[in-house]
């Protein structure tokens, strides 16, 4: 990585940090030859690169918000969801009667995948298409066939949204600890009937696993391991303060909204904005404040997007975390104390830092007049994206990791994939072939000798078909692991969009894969969606 003076598309120029294509294909790529796409003077690699769902005009943008956890700060899935798995593991068998064995249990940390749906009840792992329609489905660790599929999901008169409460979707990094450990009870209850609390089936596993890791966010087991030692959890990332440093140098403001409490916000900032000796103790200070005009801890989102929650904004006490209570952000003096303890606006424009709240009260503290104004970059659909972009209206920006390793993998099977597609079209018309002989011999004038013709070309054709089906399917299960040994490709299920990738179509306006990205662009960048294709604009597409 080096300092580059980015191209000067906005009249304006900014400092960008951004890796040149030598760089960009050291860090990890094997075959080197991957796609580039050209911003001015830049060439950006595919997996750094910005997609566009919804055209997004950043003229019109004058404030930039981060969510913190997944989205500017990037935990080490290997040890930070162990940590949660392993804390969750104690728990269970301390706290809820589960058998001692568990605490030998290992966890694979990429065996889930963002997407998935819990079926409670039943103790199944679903992946499903953007209609609804499951195409995978695990019972535990065991694959169901294409019968019990179609038995118990494809049966029912009244189409099923496998939405809460019965089903629970993975749809946050955090979730995929609690996935796996869930697939492993329903296993274990399946061969160890015996061992399992009486009384507990496997919706009250599901519950049990979940009251256990929220507890583990909760009661201090995750944070104050991270808060030890953070650079054990969490990437290293030098890319962050120049990214935030741009925004801000183009004129907009820049704010924090995180879930997180002001200790734990405190801390991870630190440590992604400086104040960390290298692999030591981190010494905590509130330098990294500069480079927000607002910070929201504790905002409880989604709930914070609806503007009439009636949540009270506390205004946070940076030394000792204590609340002061405040009437929309000012502060409120208490009986008998004529002075507040914190000025009514910081004369020296310092930000300033709050808990809970709600969205009006983020408007007014950023003179926010529409909330179009607004991009919000976060990680998880529901909790940042969802509501923000369809409620409120913020535009809206999806970090996801796992975009990198799946562009790179259909630049690579590109020319197997153009193959896919023959093989496709070809079982195509063999079925059109065959359907139409056979209408022909039943509905058709034909002689006898003909009929013997016919009905011959309709079992090689028949044949052939099921060989190319065959053949068909093999390929596209190979392609699919490719991507993942079990859930295949996380943005399709066969050859339809997933129902994940459905919803980062439908609420995120753009999607990348690391914040920092946005980097790579200028802060006046016109962010321009694709040509939105239907089925038969696909079959017609101009040269
Ligand atoms: P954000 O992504 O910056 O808004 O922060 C997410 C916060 O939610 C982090 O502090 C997580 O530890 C916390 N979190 C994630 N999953 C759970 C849960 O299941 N229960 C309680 N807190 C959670
Ligand atoms: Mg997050």
């Amino acid at each position: 990585m080096k300092l580059i003076l980015l191209d000067q598309l906005s009249g304006a120029s900014h400092l960008c940090f951004k890796s040149s294509m030598e760089e960009q294909r050291a860090s990890g790529l094997t075959n080197g030859v991957l796609q580039f796409h050209n911003v001015g003077s830049k060439e950006i690699d595919i997996r750094n690169q910005i997609f566009c769902n919804r055209s997004l005009n950043m003229k019109n943008i004058i404030a930039v918000g981060f969510d913190m956890d997944y989205t500017l700060a990037q935990y080490k899935s290997e040890t930070f969801e162990s940590l949660a798995y392993e804390g969750t593991v104690r728990k269970l068998v301390y706290d809820l009667g589960y058998p001692k064995e568990l605490l030998e249990w290992t966890f694979d940390w990429n065996y889930m995948v963002r997407g998935l749906v819990l079926d409670k009840k039943r103790g199944n792992i679903l992946k499903m298409d953007r209609h609804k329609y499951v195409k995978v489905a695990y019972h535990g660790f065991k694959e169901l066939s294409k019968e019990e599929k179609v038995e118990i999901y494809g049966t029912s008169l009244v189409r099923e949204s496998y939405d809460e409460p019965a089903y629970a979707l993975i749809d946050t990094l955090f979730s995929l600890a609690e996935a796996y450990m869930f697939a492993q009870l329903v296993d274990f209850k399946d061969n160890n009937p015996e061992k399992i609390p009486k009384g507990v089936d496997y919706g009250r596993m599901y519950k049990d696993v979940r009251s256990a890791v929220d507890l583990c966010h909760r009661d201090g087991t995750l944070k104050q391991m991270v808060a030890k030692e953070p650079h054990k959890y969490i990437n290293e990332d030098s890319t962050i303060v120049p990214l935030i440093e741009m925004i801000r140098d183009s004129g907009r403001s820049t704010f924090l909204v995180t879930n997180s409490l002001w200790d734990y916000t405190n801390i991870v900032m630190n440590f992604l904005c400086g104040g960390r000796t290298v692999n030591g103790p981190l010494a905590c200070n509130f330098d990294w404040l500069k480079y927000f005009d607002v910070v929201i801890t504790g905002s409880a989102k989604p709930g914070f997007f609806h503007e009439e929650s009636r949540a009270n904004l506390f205004e946070v006490e940076l030394e000792s975390g204590m609340l002061i209570n405040t009437d929309n952000g000012t502060p409120m003096t208490q009986i008998g104390d004529p002075s507040p303890k914190i000025s009514l606006k910081s004369e020296d424009k310092a930000c300033r830092v709050f808990q809970g709240g709600n969205v009006g009260h983020l408007h007014n503290l950023l003179s926010i007049e529409s909330s179009s104004q607004v991009l919000y970059v976060g990680d998880h659909i529901y909790g940042d994206i969802l509501r923000s972009k369809k409620v409120l209206g913020w535009r809206t920006m999806l970090v996801v990791p796992e975009l990198a390793k799946e562009v790179e993998l259909l630049w690579e099977l590109r020319d197997w994939r153009k193959r896919l597609l023959l093989m496709k079209n070809e079982l195509d018309s063999v079925d059109d072939m065959i359907h139409h002989l056979n209408w022909s011999l039943k509905f058709g004038d034909v002689n006898e000798n003909d009929k013997h013709e016919m009905l011959s070309a309709v079992r090689d054709l028949e044949f052939k078909r099921d060989q190319e089906r065959l053949n068909h399917q093999e390929a596209q299960r190979k392609i699919h692991q490719k991507f993942h040994k079990v859930w295949g490709q996380l943005m399709k299920t066969g050859c339809q969009s997933s129902r994940f990738a459905h919803q980062v179509e439908r609420f995120a306006c753009l999607y990348t894969s690391h914040v920092s990205n946005l980097s790579m662009y200028s802060p006046e960048k016109y962010y321009r969606p694709t040509e939105d294709l239907m089925s038969h604009e696909s079959h017609i597409l101009p040269l």
